[in-house]
């Protein structure tokens, strides 16, 4: 794959997990890297190894506004609230920026003739009756449910993309990532995750939901920062799922962090949330054979990773 010297790349949302990993491989890659976050979940620790690098620029910003920060070569429009806790605290805003903040994204790129990627979510998929999720499934989503604002937001991020693409013949291409875990992840951003592995390490007893039955596929950070950005140089135009195939049920997942911090592992039961999906698990044939993509990062190795980030993290603020 080339690299992306002396090109110029605007990332919204740079500030979050995902976003600010995105910072660092463009700049391992050579690019100059705008960063746009308006900090409303993103946090500033994720990008300030990074303060003061040459050919790397924060600008504090909500992108439902309007910004134009002159000729750019790629935009990566990765900024929402993406943890259910999150977009549950702040559904309007989160409906804003899949739906003004994308189209303020394309603007630009339609304006620089840029490439644009946007980052797309399983939760397109809703709560799936196909197994594993395709991306030609249309998905089973509840348009009034609690999660509608993050789901119906990221759909219609899907849909003016492709609008921009059909009638302004913009270059783009969507990604739908499932779920994704790694160092930066928010500790308290009610994620399984984070809250399992923070759970553990204080000692105090896992929260299931439900019975645990339901079923997730985890990815490391690094291997989905890869297939996204084989994706921003590739020239698909449709949706393109990107995640980790290995599926686990959430009482498994539990007993999993439990052995990795060697502690006690008692559970506490809790209620299902409303329209949790049951099961979920990306086919990533289309990555396979569009990308040559494939994660690399087992569960047991990337969930050390984590665990190590949030003990350090732990030890800091203590
Ligand atoms: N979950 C859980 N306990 C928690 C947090 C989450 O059992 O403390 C479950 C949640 O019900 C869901 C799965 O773990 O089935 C993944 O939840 P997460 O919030 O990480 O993301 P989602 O995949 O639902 O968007």
């Amino acid at each position: 794959m080339s690299g992306l010297e002396s090109r110029k790349v605007l990332v919204s949302g740079a500030a979050g997990f995902l976003g600010s990993h995105m910072c660092d491989k463009l700049l391992v890659e050579g690019a100059e890297v705008i960063a746009l976050d308006n900090f409303i979940t993103g946090h500033a620790r994720n990008l300030a190894h990074l303060e003061g690098k040459p050919g790397f620029l924060l600008i504090e910003h909500d992108i439902t506004k309007p910004i134009d920060v002159g000729p750019v070569d790629f935009v990566i429009n990765m900024a929402s609230p993406a943890s259910p806790k999150d977009y549950l605290e702040f559904p309007i805003e989160t409906l804003d920026v899949g739906s003004l903040g994308t189209r303020n994204m394309l603007e630009i790129a339609a304006k620089y003739d840029a490439k644009f990627l946007t980052t797309s979510t399983s939760e397109c998929y809703g709560d799936p009756q196909v197994h594993p999720q395709v991306e030609t499934y249309w998905g089973n989503v509840n348009p009034v449910g609690p999660r509608s604002c993050y789901d119906e937001s990221k759909r219609f991020s899907e849909a003016i993309t492709m609008a921009y693409h059909r009638s302004r013949g913009v270059k783009t291409s969507i990604a739908r990532i499932f779920n994704t875990y790694g160092p930066r992840m928010k500790l308290n951003d009610g994620r399984v995750v984070p809250a399992f592995v923070d759970q553990a390490l204080r000692g105090i007893p896992i929260t299931l939901f439900g019975d645990g039955s339901q079923t997730r596929s985890f990815c490391y950070v690094s291997d989905l920062i890869d297939g996204l950005y084989r994706l921003l140089l590739s020239t698909e135009v449709y949706p393109v799922n990107v995640g980790n195939p290995n599926e686990i049920t959430i009482r498994e997942f539990a007993e999993v962090i439990t052995r990795l911090t060697n502690t006690a592992g008692t559970v506490v039961y809790q209620p299902l949330p409303e329209d949790d999906p049951k099961q979920r698990k990306p086919d990533i044939t289309k990555a396979r054979t569009l990308l040559g993509w494939e994660p690399k990062v087992d569960l047991h190795t990337g969930l050390l990773e984590t665990i190590q980030y949030f003990q350090a993290l732990a030890n800091a603020t203590s």
